[in-house]
């Protein structure tokens, strides 16, 4: 496998890579580098887009997005004239102004979930986001319009506290030894899987994840909650989007 970057520096903007693999048999030529900043998406994460730059010859191309198959981060180009080559040294750079923004967003959104589990012990069931906005869903009862409110206002204090986020990988016995990982469902992942990695905003929530995020909470800045539903007696949907950006920026 080769070297995916986003897992273990979600800072890492931009890196020289060379082509390893080229698919043209589709629509959209598909490109594997032996090295990348791209996130795939995945978790509710949207993956990257970005550029690929070749500097021979000054030619670029747009990474409409990028997925994850047999382990590698394929990388999937706007259809435009001839793709880059296998062996042709390239420049793999982020669309970084969006994945920031993703990241403040993940981030946001492990903190919602970190206050309803910490003040109301209500399990994530699901969660999506979009650059700067997010939902969650919870198996959560008792929710009300002014319980989101105090949520809210929680949500940001949280924030604004400074907290260190923190990844880690850990064997899987040593996460299943911990009792909040359970609440995401960590039990579900596939029996192949040895490693889990996790996302602790230190002193608040603990998750098995995949995502980039930031690495200081008071890089989120605030939120705001948008919207609030029941999708049934028990399923509660919270939405967000963060304050003092544009949605979709
Ligand atoms: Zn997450």
């Amino acid at each position: 496998m080769h070297l995916q970057l986003c897992y273990t520096d979600a800072y890492a903007r931009r890196v020289e890579g060379e082509v390893v693999a080229l698919d043209i048999s589709g629509e959209a030529p598909l490109v594997i580098l032996d090295r990348t900043v791209f996130y795939p998406g995945g978790g509710g994460q949207p993956s990257d887009r970005g550029l690929l730059l070749r500097a021979a010859d000054g030619r670029q191309w747009t990474v409409r997005s990028a997925r994850k198959a047999g382990g590698e981060i394929v990388h999937e180009l706007e259809p435009d004239g001839m793709p880059p080559g296998v062996g042709d040294r390239l420049t793999v750079d982020l669309d970084w102004a969006r994945r920031l923004l993703l990241m403040r967003t993940h981030t946001a959104l492990h903190a919602l979930c970190g206050v309803v589990w910490r003040d109301h012990g209500a399990l994530v069931t699901g969660g999506n986001m979009e650059p700067g906005s997010g939902r969650m869903d919870f198996e959560f009862e008792r929710m009300s319009g002014d319980l989101v409110g105090e949520i809210e206002a929680k949500v940001n204090v949280e924030l604004a506290a400074g907290r260190e986020v923190r990844v880690d990988v850990l064997p899987r016995e040593e996460a299943f030894a911990i009792p909040d990982l359970i609440r995401t469902k960590v039990n579900l992942l596939p029996a192949g899987i040895d490693e889990i990695r996790t996302i602790e905003i230190v002193g608040l929530d603990l998750q098995a994840d995949g995502g980039t995020h930031v690495a200081n909470t008071s890089e989120v800045g605030g939120i705001r909650v948008t919207g609030y539903e029941s999708k049934g007696r028990i399923n509660k949907r919270i939405r967000i989007e963060l304050t003092g950006v544009l949605a979709g920026a």
